[in-house]
């Protein structure tokens, strides 16, 4: 059997950079507090907290005066900034910079928009860290848009501006794209303007995984089962192999899957860690 591992695979910048951030704070020996999950992968997650990461809610913040906060690459809204700055918490910023870009041209756009009395849609998963924080540029305003159903929230008479969280497909966003253009003509409503801000990162990774899982036998895709982008990739996986597997560890995998004569490729989501694609593919060499 023939083991490889995607050599596209593994942690998108953002999260590197978040977890770089997080190491090199526990490196100095010091506190280091979490607020949410830092990536969608349950093994790292583990690798970082027997390292002294400790995850923690935003119901957490008051007792945590005087410590030091990592704000993960999802980014946070403005209040979670102002509710750390009474409590006197210092905060480790790795908002991913593409969400930071993101986050201040939502803003731009709904202090523009409001003034004509217009709508900020984001194209998005409700509750997901990433759309809080987007959310929380509009004061709360802007309309998460996650099926079609959610349109029938907007006012199609104004203006609208459609933006995407970064981990989103761009078939979904040209979908609402195109109902909302309907949806506009119908009402005699004014322009929409589609703003596509899908990260490269997770756009750019679909046809790579593609042409990676029609060029083996079988796929194993290695994600945390929490991962949206993981979901999503592996689908792609599945529509081109049908013989590909979802696992988030070791012990899932299961021999039946493959044959002797097999060749087999490791790939995954934008939060799977390098040296957890290695286990795995180590793993199944063994079989
Ligand atoms: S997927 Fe893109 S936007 Fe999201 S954290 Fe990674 S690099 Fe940043």
């Amino acid at each position: 059997m023939q083991v490889t591992i995607d050599p596209d695979a593994g942690f998108c910048f953002g999260v590197s950079r978040a977890i770089a951030a997080a190491e090199n704070e526990l490196s100095t020996g010091g506190e280091l507090y979490c607020l949410g999950d830092i990536v969608h992968n349950s093994e790292e997650l583990e690798r970082l907290k027997s390292k002294g990461l400790k995850i923690i809610t935003h119901d957490d913040l008051p007792r945590l005066s005087g410590k030091k906060v990592l704000i993960r690459a999802h980014g946070e809204p403005p209040d979670t900034f102002e509710t750390a700055s009474k409590l006197n918490i210092t905060l480790i910023d790795a908002t991913c910079p593409i969400v930071n870009k993101l986050q201040q041209r939502i803003s731009k756009s709904y202090l523009s928009s409001d003034a004509e009395g217009g709508s900020v849609l984001i194209y998005g998963k409700p509750g997901h860290a990433e759309v809080v924080g987007l959310v929380g540029q509009t004061n709360g305003n802007a309309i998460v848009i996650n099926q079609m159903e959610d349109l029938n929230q907007v006012d199609f008479s104004k203006p609208v501006h459609l933006y995407s969280q970064t981990t989103m497909d761009k078939e979904g966003l040209d979908a609402i794209a195109a109902e909302i253009e309907k949806r506009l003509e119908t009402a005699g409503g004014q322009a929409l303007k589609v703003h596509n801000t899908i990260c490269r990162q997770v756009s750019g990774r679909a046809p790579l995984v593609r042409a990676f899982a029609k060029k083996h036998d079988v796929i194993v895709f290695v994600s945390g089962k929490k991962s949206s982008n993981g979901a999503w990739l592996f689908s792609i996986s599945l529509s081109e192999n049908k013989r590909s597997y979802f696992v988030s560890a070791t012990e899932e995998l299961e021999k039946e899957w493959f044959k002797p004569e097999d060749s087999v490729g490791v790939t995954g989501a934008t939060s799977t860690p390098p040296w957890l694609l290695q286990e795995i593919a180590g793993e199944i060499s063994t079989f």
